[in-house]
């Protein structure tokens, strides 16, 4: 596998990483201008709802709290103690309800997140998941395998001395990822750390870019 890992392919037939076929396009749009016109729905709304998940959420949401717990040492407490308050401080909401966990990188563990049942996600802090992230091969070998698929999938090595800890989300619990802040970025301000914190780091699959980078 490279690193292409947007490019798994789930071997269950329920991949969901191709667009859309057309007849589902059509009937979407079928049953919404039916429930528009039915009064059902209100189409400011739903445009109101897709532009919230395309374009506000995303996982510049989650960069902005990590670059703040790694520059401010009292918010990363309240952000582990309490993450749905520290959250709400920053202004990212509860988007379903669920409860956040958030679980540090450290020298010694090294956290992971998947959701073994389904796709659950946090959503709130990184927008829509990956389709690596829903498929079949990551939801069953991380859990069995998670050094092999973080070395062969994503390129990351985490060595033999660190613990690997995986997190399986569900529908009452979220988990996000508090990655390692990388060496060497001591100077850097909290708008120039939130450029370097990935998506996949915030997933423990990835590491956040280094200062040079
Ligand atoms: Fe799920």
């Amino acid at each position: 596998m490279t690193r292409e890992h947007d490019h798994i392919h789930a071997d269950d037939g329920h991949d969901h990483h191709h667009a859309p076929p057309e007849e589902v396009v059509v009937r979407v749009k079928a049953l919404e201008n039916l429930m528009v016109s039915k009064g059902l729905v209100d189409p400011a709304a739903i445009d109101e709802i897709v532009d919230h998940y395309e374009n506000r959420i995303g996982p510049h949401v989650g960069a902005k709290v990590v670059a703040r717990a790694w520059s401010d040492e009292a918010f990363k407490q309240r952000l582990l103690d309490n993450p749905n308050g520290a959250l709400a401080e920053m202004g990212v909401s509860r988007l379903q309800g669920e409860d956040m966990v958030v679980v540090e990188n450290t020298d010694e563990v090294h956290n992971i997140l998947v959701c073994t049942l389904c796709s659950c996600y946090p959503w709130n802090v990184l927008g829509l998941p990956p389709v690596w992230y829903k498929s079949t091969p990551y939801r069953s070998r991380i859990v069995k395998e998670p050094r092999a698929v973080l070395r062969d999938d994503f390129g990351v090595a985490v060595p033999d001395s660190k613990e690997v800890r995986i997190w399986d989300a569900n529908a009452e619990l979220r988990y996000m990822v508090l990655p390692q802040r990388p060496v060497g970025t001591e100077s850097l301000t909290e708008e120039q750390l939130a450029e370097l914190v990935t998506r996949d780091s915030m997933l423990g699959v990835g590491q956040p870019k280094t200062a040079a980078a």
